[in-house]
């Protein structure tokens, strides 16, 4: 299916140079793509998708780690085309509301599991997870004045976050590249060190007491800051675009017992790891913590329509619903009511094939297995997964875990090779990850790990 073929197709030489011509794309070196011109993607099906050369690509990153329920899906686009004809498009400002988005909003918080006896009572959309998490720091800042408290207006996050790419999503991610672009952070918006244990723990730290110290970080910072002026602090459970960082199990019991000690809001950017990626419906389940408010997108529509939000827990809600009066925030797409059909029909295939508990006790543990197996090469440092998000460390020295200069791009150069042999994996820096869609079986994964030894053989 990966034959070389001998010149362009016709139509991949025609959208080449227009899409050179006339489309910035997000997060590219344009001249480095008009070099070789950017891969035109026509369709997909199943964990595939195919390029206008007719080649076959095992999309093991879900696209952007977003369609949970695998391409192909008749139910999403029906629901969509029914959704269209019935109602294109209401909005929910001002008196008024669509069932569709009325309907997910109620499922969600019967969905989202309660917190110390508290429910997800509410939910604000949106349209994207940037647009949530600009939404979150509304919320922040209204939830504190309400209280009384005004001057919490700093939010706490860490280093190689992602928190997505609006003025207020780059700031509350830790991307040094983002922020030099931008002048970013924005002001109250600050930054602690991530829990990546192979990268940064001393020679000899074990996991945990790493994990300790990592989270005391959180603590440190909010005294530097003052108590009285710390707001949130917002993580993803587990980090993913910045390089798959699996905190140690002691990291976030030591959070939440420091968010809690202070009394300040914990925001669980939930966009990867929400919607059975982790082998839970969220990924607060499995670190068992207890979040205010839960930013979510991808998954919840399988990305088949543009659809984010913010579970809102009803400590927060009850103040912003009885004293807040008008919340002056929304967005045209709030709710929309397609996007939300769409939404309401992948969360019935998730639920009816029970994708989060097969990712939790069949394929994830199965992926973790065949995933570790990728340590025993000689450029691979550690190599460890998380329901279904996977990450490997690429080192120059096994025993010291010396990384390879980052000049050299020996990811990038891995991450060229997989595409060129039909697999989509990503590299952030001297880290390849892969979050498959959860459809993928044991044999598609024995299919995928052949292909990521067959990259990293020819980066030797
Ligand atoms: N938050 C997290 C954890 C993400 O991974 C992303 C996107 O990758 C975002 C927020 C931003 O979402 P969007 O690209 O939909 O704006």
């Amino acid at each position: 299916t990966n034959k070389p073929t001998p010149s362009r197709q016709p139509l991949t030489v025609e959208l080449q140079a227009l899409d050179s011509a006339h489309f910035l794309h997000p997060f590219t070196d344009h001249q480095g793509l008009a070099a070789k011109g950017a891969r035109i993607i026509t369709r997909a099906d199943g964990v595939h998708v195919w390029d206008s050369e007719g080649h076959q690509i095992l999309d093991a990153m879900s696209g952007l780690w977003c369609v949970n329920a695998g391409y192909g899906r008749r139910e999403l686009a029906e629901a969509a085309y029914r959704q269209m004809l019935e109602l294109p498009y209401y909005n929910s400002f001002f008196q008024t509301t669509t069932e569709p988005a009325v309907r997910l909003a109620a499922r969600l918080s019967e969905l989202a599991p309660p917190v110390g006896g508290r429910r997800f009572s509410h939910v604000f959309f949106s349209s994207s997870g940037s647009e949530s998490n600009d939404t979150n720091v509304r919320l922040v800042r209204r939830y504190w004045d309400l209280m009384g408290q005004p001057r919490r207006k700093v939010i706490i996050s860490r280093i190689n976050a992602y928190h997505g790419s609006t003025m207020a999503g780059a700031s509350l991610g830790g991307m040094s590249g983002m922020h030099a672009q931008g002048d970013l952070p924005l002001p109250d918006i600050t930054h602690i060190q991530q829990p990546y244990w192979y990268g940064l723990s001393q020679p000899g730290e074990s996991r945990d007491d790493f994990g300790l110290r990592a989270a005391r970080w959180l603590e440190d910072k909010i005294l530097e800051v003052g108590p009285e002026r710390v707001g949130a602090f917002i993580a993803e459970p587990v980090q993913g675009a910045g390089g798959v960082i699996i905190p140690p199990d002691s990291y976030w019991p030591e959070v939440q017992r420091i968010v809690d000690q202070y009394g300040i809001l914990l925001i669980a950017d939930e966009v990867i790891c929400g919607f059975g990626r982790l082998g839970h419906w969220f990924g607060y389940e499995k670190f068992g913590i207890r979040p205010d408010l839960v930013t979510f997108a991808k998954g919840v529509t399988s990305g088949y329509q543009p659809l984010g939000g913010t579970l809102i827990n009803e400590r927060i809600a009850q103040v912003m619903v009885e004293k807040g009066g008008e919340f002056t925030h929304g967005y045209t797409y709030s709710g929309h009511p397609v996007a939300c059909a769409v939404a309401l029909a992948n969360l019935d295939i998730l639920e009816r094939e029970d994708l989060p508990g097969r990712v939790r006790n069949d394929t994830g543990p199965y992926l973790a297995q065949r995933f570790g197996e990728l340590a025993e090469h000689p450029l691979v440092g550690i190599a460890e997964s998380c329901g279904f998000v996977a990450g490997l460390a690429l080192v120059q020295d096994k025993a010291s875990r010396k990384p390879f200069a980052p000049e050299l791009g020996v990811g990038m150069l891995c991450r060229n090779h997989c595409f060129n042999n039909g697999l989509v994996m990503r590299a952030v820096g001297d880290r390849m990850i892969v979050a498959p869609p959860l459809i993928m079986d044991r044999e598609q994964i024995d299919q995928m790990i052949a292909l990521i030894r067959l990259a990293l053989d020819r980066t030797l």
